[in-house]
């Protein structure tokens, strides 16, 4: 039992380390390094590809964390979402 659990730890540890995540991330710590190198940077441009939603509307691919969400449908902006909702 103790085996399983010592392995699941060590693929928690190694898969952190691959994906380039901290293992305690901290939110926004003033006092962590590199944290003011770039201030006013709300889009981390080198974290890969971000996941792109197609508006049900307009077809317009928007960025996830951007996108409303309606059900199963993704949509660019609220006058879309109510239009297609109508
Ligand atoms: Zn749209």
């Amino acid at each position: 039992m103790m085996r399983w659990l010592l392995i699941a730890a060590i693929v928690f540890i190694a898969w952190r380390l691959l994906t380039g995540r901290p293992l305690f991330p901290r939110h926004d710590d003033p006092a962590s390094p590199g944290a003011n190198d770039r201030p006013s940077d709300p889009q981390p441009s080198d974290k890969g590809a971000e996941a792109m939603v197609r508006c049900k509307h307009c077809g317009t691919h928007v960025p996830a964390r951007k996108a409303i969400l309606e059900g199963d449908d993704w949509y660019c902006c609220p006058e879309h979402r109510d239009d297609a909702c109508r």
